[in-house]
């Protein structure tokens, strides 16, 4: 069998296990471009494609291609050669939505600025404004227009995928636009701030790394959650702080929260931001939800039916990240096959919105809840009643039970032989408390977002 046959076989097989939309999506251009050492190389014409089926369905392939020859070890998913792809597109004179999928190639080649580390995707002018975030976004504006006075410092919190990174890098690269480069932007992930901290002080080339965050107009640091515990950061941090501030330099952060639930950051930096302007992005409405696909699909330069954008609004709810990422999904299907029904859309969306929950246990659950609340797993279930415990303990409950489907009784060993009646109590109060505390749902969010990525 050659490589074209043997993954016909492959195909023939996989489309009797999964959906048809589905199969359709996400198998129609795929290919076996080699195999070697019982390593199958796989390519698929996009990196939606790529991530989504070695994420989803890397084991049916593998059992499906081992049954067709038992030599095959592992499999390897590669994005097809991306020109090869555009001139078979334009081959086949397909013009549905053929504008995504060469967006959605030339993505990946928008290039990072390496002067201020900011992504250009991300401006002002793209981020839709809704009650949920309006006053955000009216600070990040006065910030422009004032750059190191009276808003300083900002500092942008709320849950993830809500649009920090994309508001506070927009900020800097309209400032960056607009000043002609005469102000010093630089953005950077606080992990990469805790990083050249770190090897600064192992090299001996602290002073490097001084300069290179003091001497800018404008520092951005992304998600300061992160610095949790490290305290060399937080100090080298707080004296970049200082040194900034009283320089009338601009200073910007975000956080998955407020400034004053940052347990981890010394008092001194808290009070310094709680100080400053706060703006919080909230979880958007529907409207905002529907404005922001809408402008998506205008930027991609693609049109879906009404009611399909209204079905996706409905159902992706959470933050836009979700809502981006089920856009795409039925938009990469819009872009091969020519109907799209409302009940085929509806498929693609639910399956979309599945959690990936196969591949995590219930330890990593536990671990992951107890590392964001920097307590140790035993601590976590221990019997203990400490209110600091409290709430990690009925957290990881929760999403045993929500994400992984594990049984009260199960919860309860898991978590140091409780009761299954505890299980259940907590599980109930949270799933009521989530739709009501919005800082519970944005913790719960973020734990997920760790736990479950890939
Ligand atoms: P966070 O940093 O809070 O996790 P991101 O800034 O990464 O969230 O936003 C997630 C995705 O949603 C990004 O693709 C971003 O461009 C998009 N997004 C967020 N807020 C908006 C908005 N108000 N208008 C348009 N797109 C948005
Ligand atoms: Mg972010």
């Amino acid at each position: 069998m050659n490589h074209q046959e043997l993954w016909q076989s492959v195909l023939n097989d996989i489309e009797l296990q999964i959906s048809k939309p589905n199969f359709v999506t996400w198998f129609k251009n795929s290919r076996l471009l080699d195999k070697q050492e019982g390593t199958a190389l796989v390519s698929l014409p996009n990196n939606f494609a790529k991530e989504w089926v070695e994420n989803k369905y890397n084991k049916i392939i593998l059992a499906s291609l081992r049954n067709l020859d038992e030599t095959t070890k592992k499999i390897e998913f590669v994005v097809e050669n991306q020109s090869e792809m555009i001139s078979k597109l334009k081959k086949r004179g397909d013009s549905l939505n053929k504008k995504f999928l060469s967006d959605q190639l030339s993505f990946s080649e928008l290039k990072i600025d390496p002067d201020t580390n900011l992504n250009p995707r991300y401006t002002l002018s793209s981020f839709v404004v809704g009650s949920s975030n309006d006053f955000a976004y009216g600070a990040a504006t006065a910030v422009v227009k004032e750059v190191g006075k009276k808003y300083n410092p900002l500092f942008i919190h709320g849950g993830v995928g809500l649009g920090k990174t994309h508001l506070i890098q927009g900020i800097g690269n309209e400032i960056k636009n607009l000043y002609e480069n005469k102000i010093k932007v630089r953005y950077v992930p606080s992990e990469t701030f805790v990083n050249d901290v770190v090897s600064g002080v192992k090299g001996r080339r602290m002073e490097d790394i001084k300069e290179k965050y003091r001497l800018v107009d404008v520092l951005i640091i992304d998600d300061i959650q992160f610095f949790g515990g490290k305290s060399t950061s937080e100090e080298e941090f707080f004296h970049t702080f200082n040194a900034l501030y009283e320089n009338n330099k601009q200073i910007i952060a975000s956080s998955d929260r407020p400034p004053r639930f940052l347990s981890t950051l010394s008092e001194r930096l808290q009070s310094r931001f709680e100080g400053g302007t706060l703006g919080e992005l909230k979880s958007p409405d529907y409207e905002l939800r529907v404005a922001v696909l809408k402008t998506k699909l205008q930027d991609k330069n693609c049109s879906l039916p009404d009611n399909v954008i209204d079905l996706i609004a409905n159902k992706a709810l959470k933050n836009f990240r979700e809502l981006e990422g089920v856009l795409n999904r039925v938009l990469s299907y819009q872009s091969q096959n020519a109907e799209l029904s409302l009940k085929t859309a509806e498929e693609i969306i639910n399956e979309a919105l599945q959690q990936p929950t196969k591949n995590v246990n219930p330890n990593q659950v536990i671990k992951g809840v107890a590392d964001y609340f920097e307590i140790t797993t035993n601590d976590l279930i221990s019997p203990s009643r400490k209110k600091s415990l409290v709430e990690p303990r009925q957290i990881a409950i929760y999403l045993l039970r929500d994400s992984l489907k594990l049984s009260y009784p199960a919860i309860g060993e898991k978590l140091g032989n409780r009761d299954h009646t505890t299980a259940i109590y907590s599980f109930t109060k949270l799933s009521k408390d989530i739709n009501k505390n919005q800082e519970l749902n944005h913790k719960i969010l973020a734990i997920k977002d760790v736990i479950f990525k890939n």
